[in-house]
């Protein structure tokens, strides 16, 4: 390899660097830009893909089937864990009472 040519090398890599911190640079300051844009409009976002929704959508979720499904899914799995959150207590303060009546009595 001839001086020139690694000169000439040299050169054409540091040009190419250059594109890609122009391009580098472009695309964050695009990023931020959407990102402003993004935080100006009030929304909140589908609870299974995220996907943003307008703020009044109810129940949270996009308007997608797969994600209705999910979310129904979830809800209906959510409210058996309630029940039973408040179900063994309660059957395990029945069993003491019986006993210590049983005791008593
Ligand atoms: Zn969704």
């Amino acid at each position: 390899m001839s001086r020139k040519e690694k000169i000439q090398r040299a050169a054409q890599r540091t040009a190419g660097e250059a594109r890609e911190a122009a391009k580098r640079q472009r695309d964050s300051e695009r990023l931020a830009r959407e990102r402003r844009n993004f935080a100006t409009t009030a929304h909140r976002h589908c609870s299974v893909c995220w996907t943003p929704i307008p703020l009044d959508e109810e129940p949270p979720i996009c308007s997608d089937a797969e994600c209705a499904e999910k979310q129904q899914k979830r809800e209906s799995s959510r409210k058996r864990l309630t029940v039973m959150l408040y179900l063994f207590p309660g059957i395990a303060i029945l069993l003491v009472m019986l006993q210590v009546l049983g005791a008593s009595g």
